[in-house]
């Protein structure tokens, strides 16, 4: 008999994953290696030392073992917001008039306000273990920003971010909360690096960009002693540990005999989806079970579903590793009335990978369409999400509609990945029937896609 389930699922304490799944161990097909921009051979892992702390640069060469023990420190940490909920979405059902359960897990429930603080405070205990004095990164939304301030300050790290521009100067709120968490705020192109002052010279007056945004933080990493780079998104070491979303999530459906039958994520580098399908995937892999999994991106940045498959600058300024991955070309930039986040150019390779092999489906969808299910979504279930995070919202309500057609019952599993009390201006646009659609003609994105690197 199937227990009754709760509008939340927790797991207990004890029940919560000790180790990370690394799913590349499981690929038949590997993610293409990461290659040197100047001599276009793999990146051997002294070479990405000198710019990721060294244990996740081991990380991110492995794609053989499967499971990670957690760090006791890191887990400790995870304990005080983790496990996170698994919530059964029974009034978004009831209004849908649907068939299908609905279920989301909600990572939007510690102070940072989004799934990144998963990776940020393991990222920071790598870096205070190898005896760093701080670490760079890049922010655009502040999301990652925020989350790393978090986990740098708890462990006594320094902590440089370098924001793009647009962001700095829009979302002060942002700002203040990392620099209140004893962050060093940048904006971005700034003249303190050398690559930020060619992007000035080269564009005067540029609102920044993400690419130039790493660039930025790259160079500011590898030219103080005791720093090291740090990514939100799309590597694999992110991925790796973002795994702690999807297999909380197995462990709270498996607790209650639940099968899940779709699985849909929003995907801007692929970090967050990667973490939740993680061990789906793993099943399918192995060929154990099979589920439909589903990346959510804007039709305003549509790397997977109109990008090509090819190795790529991960930057504006060409300093990071080539990565092959589904881009829309390094230079390719969304439009400035695009509010939804996801802008990245490019993919994570282990998505990028599965894609390709046909494991998991892409879809993208419009901002006014995001928002109004993010609007919808706040006034049935309580929640003010994200509007990355209502990408996800936006195709679960199709896919429950489709149950509703059918009349099947499927079990459909969520990311809520954040909260989203910053974005408060993309809401008000939308409130005040402002906001607007826009998507790049081919031409746009051919544009871009000729500067690909020939490799
Ligand atoms: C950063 C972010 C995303 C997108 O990043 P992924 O790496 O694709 O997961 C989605 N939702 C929220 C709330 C974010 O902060």
């Amino acid at each position: 008999m199937q227990k009754e389930i709760p509008y939340k699922i927790y797991l207990e304490e004890s029940e919560m994953p000790k180790a990370w799944y690394n799913v590349r161990a499981d690929m038949k097909n590997k993610p293409a290696p990461l290659l040197n921009p100047g001599t276009l051979q793999k990146m051997t892992l002294d070479e990405l030392s000198g710019v990721f702390c060294r244990e996740l640069a081991q990380q991110e060469l492995d794609e053989t073992t499967a499971y990670f023990d957690i760090p006791k420190e890191i887990l400790d940490f995870y304990k005080m917001y983790r496990p996170s909920p698994l919530v059964r979405a029974y009034f978004l059902e009831k209004a849908l008039g649907t068939p299908a359960h609905i279920y989301y897990k909600f990572e939007g429930n510690n102070t940072s306000g989004s799934h990144k603080l998963n990776s940020a405070i393991a990222q920071a205990y790598y870096a205070k273990k190898q005896g760093l004095k701080g670490v760079t990164t890049e922010t655009g939304a502040g999301q990652w920003g925020t989350a790393l301030s978090m986990a740098c300050s708890y462990f006594n790290l320094d902590c440089q971010v370098y924001m793009v521009k647009v962001s700095y100067e829009q979302k002060p709120f942002r700002r203040e909360v990392m620099r209140t968490y004893g962050a060093k705020v940048t904006p971005s192109p700034s003249m303190e690096t050398e690559v930020g002052r060619r992007i000035n010279a080269e564009f005067p007056g540029t609102n920044g960009s993400l690419g130039c945004a790493i660039s930025e933080a790259v160079e500011a990493a590898v030219s103080q002693d005791g720093y090291r780079y740090v990514l939100g998104s799309v590597l694999s070491q992110v991925l790796l540990h973002q795994s702690v979303i999807g297999l909380e999530t197995k462990a709270a459906l498996d607790k209650y005999g639940i099968k899940a039958d779709i699985i849909i994520g929003c995907a801007g580098g692929g970090s967050n989806l990667g973490g939740l399908m993680a061990p789906f995937a793993g099943e399918m892999l192995r060929g154990e079970a099979d589920y439909r999994i589903i990346a959510v991106e804007p039709k305003s940045c549509p790397s997977l579903t109109r990008g090509k498959y090819a190795y790529d600058f991960c930057d504006t300024g060409k300093v990071c590793p080539l990565a092959k991955m589904y881009t829309l070309g390094s230079s390719f930039m969304p439009s400035p009335n695009h509010a939804g986040g996801l802008r990245y150019h490019g993919m994570s390779s282990v998505v990028s990978q599965l894609y390709d092999d046909g494991y998991i489906e892409a879809t993208s969808v419009e901002q006014t369409e995001v928002f109004k299910a993010a609007q919808m979504f706040a006034r049935i279930e309580g929640t003010l999400p994200a509007p990355e995070s209502s990408h996800a919202i936006k195709v679960a309500i199709d896919e429950a509609l489709k149950c509703k057609e059918t009349g099947e019952s499927k079990n459909i599993v969520f990311g809520l990945t954040g909260t989203g009390y910053f974005d408060m201006y993309a809401y008000a646009a939308y409130n005040d029937g402002k906001m607007g659609d826009y998507i790049p003609t081919d031409e746009d994105i051919q544009k871009s896609l000729s500067k690909l690197p020939k490799v």
